[in-house]
């Protein structure tokens, strides 16, 4: 017997569902990228992303994925022999210290481990130290998506402050933008790092790097800035070509276009509750599954839990077996287990992520929940039964009249 032989839902953590709406915007001949509506488009995107992110900065664009955004990011602000401090809550922030590292960059790791968001009392006492004097900047994840720990970003930029320190602040959002709430100005980060394919819901393929002020005046003090990821001529472009140092990405931006139309006409704030919603009707449903087993949530403290994924910890190889059954028998693909094989986690095999970010709703979280029910059911692993049931409480609660 199977049961995938309908519309698959895909629930990792990135690249997320694509609305059939940004797909039929993609499916067009190539346009003309010297004038007419795909010149108005871009630019309309760009104005559009700062004031997702809350920001009256700039916003650079980039034909690449997330990675490339934070060599982006990096690559503008910092020249080798700086120093950096890299806040880790999980393994994303590893990852971008380490393209740090590689160019040069003297890096220093604040690590949290791998259940819990960072504490700015720490960061603060780190700041505090004579020899941070020379730190140039504080790296961080808002979302870990190895984790799904959240960081609270005005928290730490308070710290920042607390500690008279001048870094300036670097966060990465590719997990939570467009799923968590950001405020890059209100919060005083000064470069945000995002991506198309998580909240933005359009293929991979493009991400972005937003800049404040400090920011800006950081790159002017670089020698030598790599002239491809250079954010100068993309924030001030006399030409066209210059917004991507070459020909545009020409239907994600159709794309994209149109996926920001969907979550503006939504109301951003509304598609931050929608996410909230949807994350708790996750948790009560992992609490119901933990009663009677081993499975629990990564992150215990909800408050420093990720809307946009979380981290399901299901013991010994269950993670691994649930997801091949509900990807092979149900049609949902879940996400694996990342990067949390310390000897105080599971290994990746017990493991499994949920992505919830991006184009989803009452009937994909229940659909994904009820799924990973059933097979815990036919698998014959323990758990707490009812879980469906607790998910749709929330839910209805959400929505009473
Ligand atoms: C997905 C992700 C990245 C990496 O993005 P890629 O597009 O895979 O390069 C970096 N940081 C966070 C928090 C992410 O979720």
């Amino acid at each position: 017997m199977n049961l995938s032989h309908g519309r698959p839902i895909l629930a990792i953590p990135g690249p997320s569902m694509i609305p059939d709406r940004v797909l039929q915007a993609m499916h067009i001949p190539s346009p003309n990228i010297y004038e007419g509506e795909l010149i108005d488009i871009t630019y309309s995107i760009s104005a559009d992303l700062c004031r997702l992110a809350r920001t009256e900065g700039r916003v650079g664009m980039y034909i690449g994925n997330g990675h490339a955004a934070w060599e982006a990011s990096l690559v503008n602000t910092l020249a080798p022999g700086d120093r950096a401090l890299v806040i880790s809550t999980g393994r994303f922030a590893l990852g971008w210290a380490e393209i740090a590292r590689k160019l040069g960059v003297e890096v220093e790791i604040l690590d949290f481990g791998t259940d819990r968001a960072a504490d700015p009392v720490v960061l603060e006492a780190r700041l505090r130290r004579a020899d941070a004097a020379g730190i140039k900047a504080v790296l961080t994840t808002q979302t870990d998506t190895a984790s799904s720990a959240t960081n609270d970003i005005p928290a730490l930029r308070a710290a920042i402050d607390a500690a008279g320190h001048d870094a300036l602040f670097l966060v990465d959002g590719i997990a939570s933008f467009g799923c968590e709430p950001f405020e890059m100005d209100a919060w005083g980060a000064d470069v945000l790092v995002a991506s198309c394919q998580k909240g933005l819901m359009t293929p991979a393929g493009m991400s972005f790097v937003f800049a404040g002020t400090r920011a800006l005046e950081a790159r002017k003090g670089l020698e030598r800035v790599s002239p491809y990821f250079d954010w100068a001529p993309r924030f001030a472009p006399e030409l066209f070509y210059q917004n991507f140092s070459g020909t545009p990405p020409t239907h994600h931006l159709f794309g994209l276009r149109t996926a920001l139309d969907m979550i503006f006409e939504e109301g951003v704030e509304q598609v931050w509750a929608r996410h909230a919603v949807l994350a708790s009707a996750v948790w009560a449903a992992v609490d119901v599954w933990s009663e009677t087993s081993q499975i629990a949530c990564n992150i215990a403290d909800p408050a420093q839990r990720s809307r946009a994924v979380t981290t399901v910890r299901a013991g010994q190889d269950h993670g691994a077996r649930l997801r091949a059954w509900c990807e092979q028998k149900a049609g949902l693909t879940l996400g694996i287990g990342l990067g949390l094989d310390g000897a105080a986690t599971p290994p990746g095999e017990g493991l499994f992520r949920i992505g919830h970010m991006g184009h989803l709703n009452a009937p994909s979280i229940l659909g994904t929940i009820g799924t990973i029910d059933a097979g815990l059911k036919a698998l014959g692993l323990a758990h707490g039964g009812g879980a469906l049931r607790a998910a749709s409480d929330v839910i209805a609660e959400a929505l009473a009249a």
